[in-house]
């Protein structure tokens, strides 16, 4: 084939071995072990701007970006420069330090919406936080999620949950007793009736409705027109909070996430990824009247020993500051970009005769090996995954790092170049090619 394997591998491949003997899989997080696309996966030895090197000393441009938060590429020297005097004057206290409201105020200023905000250390920690947080609202057991949306591990949420659990191609979990999904309401995705079908028959049961607002955790799907317009009409009549779950777009898609690129308003918000800077952080956030329910103001407990963690603010403060100085500049430059990418890519699968349909939003983007339009998991489960892995590897091998998942959205940030991109370009042709034989 056109693509020739001088990649070495033996120092990851020595890792992972090691790994292996101590860690589940090797890895911390499933889809980090290449299960779905063969091969050895990649250990980093360091990043810098778009670019990534492994223990082989391979050079990669990535567009995977730690799976989002990266907005800014590698090593960003003002990220790097908060998190080091924050450092200095000690990781941890866990009492309240100036820098939680620092970060509290920039996310409230881009997400309006938003009159409150609390800190945890991961978007599952959000997540699991806002449903409960829905529940003492309105006093109801119910929700109602999408499958191939992820929104975390949280027991109540592995239902047909989409990234690594559809990557395994698993539909829940072992270990989550029946009885503690049994509240949880898993319908498709972009169906406005299914979701008026569950409220008229669970009526006022359903506490809240959690949405990916694009999502990209079944790779990357828009809402269709109108679809989130038609949740935030049924949930307000219905008397249910609408939960946006904007740990992969907020700050991603636009500086105030998808509610402000669709124009809507959601009840609660949950963050992660791009606010903590490359930091683990996550967030839930909305109106002072539902969000002064959560203690110690109010009786919806959840609590964290290292959350709004100094150097975790700090980096979050440095990341959205420069999001908010630059937005005119990065938003436009990187949604230019992604559209070049993804076209280019289209089209060196076209000349292939490779069968793609390519999603994407802002720069959030997938490439499905499928013909067909690709709307929901439905759709997007038709896809060739063994393609994909031969494609996947057919990159890595030319020194491009993409989601190693069909079920993972691709990411590119404000450092990303036109060179990467025209690279990354005529390595999708030679990817086709080997992929067509
Ligand atoms: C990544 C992600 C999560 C989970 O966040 P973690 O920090 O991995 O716990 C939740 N929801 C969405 C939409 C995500 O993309």
């Amino acid at each position: 084939m056109a693509v020739t394997m001088t990649r070495k591998t033996e120092q990851s491949r020595r890792l992972q071995q090691r790994a292996e003997g101590m860690i589940p899989g090797g890895v911390n997080s499933p889809v980090r072990a290449f299960g779905s696309v063969a091969g050895d996966p990649l250990f980093i030895i360091r990043g810098k701007g778009s670019h990534i090197w492994d223990a082989d000393e391979n050079e990669y441009i990535d567009y995977v970006g730690s799976w989002g938060p990266l907005i800014l590429g590698h090593a960003d020297s003002g990220v790097l420069d908060a998190i080091l005097g924050a450092a200095c004057n000690g990781t941890s206290f866990g009492a309240s330090t100036p820098s939680e409201a620092d970060l509290a105020e920039l996310v409230l200023s881009a997400f309006p919406h938003m009159q409150k905000v609390r800190f945890v250390n991961s978007g599952t920690e959000a997540t699991m936080s806002a449903i409960r947080l829905a529940r003492a609202y309105t006093k109801r057991k119910y929700i109602i999620k999408f499958e191939g949306c992820y929104h975390g591990h949280a027991d109540c949420l592995l239902v047909k949950a989409g990234s690594g659990v559809a990557t395994l191609g698993i539909p829940g979990s072992a270990g989550v007793p029946e009885e503690f999904t049994q509240f949880t309401l898993a319908l498709p995705f972009n169906n406005l009736s299914a979701v008026e079908h569950a409220f008229h028959k669970f009526k006022h049961q359903i506490a809240c409705v959690i949405v990916e607002p694009v999502v990209g955790n079944m790779g990357c799907v828009p809402a269709a027109d109108d679809y989130l317009v038609g949740l935030r009409l049924i949930t307000e009549r219905e008397r249910a909070v609408l939960i946006f779950d904007e740990v992969m777009t907020g700050f991603r898609v636009a500086f105030g996430g998808a509610q402000e690129l669709y124009n809507i308003k959601p009840d609660l918000t949950t963050m992660g990824k791009i606010i903590g800077g490359g930091l683990p952080v996550g967030a839930y956030g909305g109106p002072a009247d539902i969000m002064d329910l959560v203690a110690p103001l109010g009786p919806m407990y959840q609590a964290g020993t290292l959350s709004g963690n100094p150097l975790a603010m700090a980096a979050g403060c440095a990341m959205l500051k420069q999001l908010r100085d630059r937005r005119a500049e990065i938003y436009p430059k990187i949604d230019r970009l992604s559209g070049e990418l993804v076209e280019g890519v289209a089209a060196a699968a076209k000349d292939a005769g490779a069968k793609l349909t390519s999603n994407r939003v802002g720069s959030m983007f997938t490439w499905f090996f499928t013909p067909d339009p690709v709307t929901n998991w439905e759709s997007a489960s038709k896809s060739d995954t063994e393609a994909f892995g031969r494609f996947f590897r057919g990159m890595l091998d030319q020194g491009i790092y993409l989601p190693p998942s069909q079920y993972e959205a691709a990411f590119l940030g404000a450092v990303h170049t036109r060179e990467d991109v025209q690279k990354t370009i005529a390595a999708a042709k030679e990817a086709f090619a080997a992929v067509g034989r």
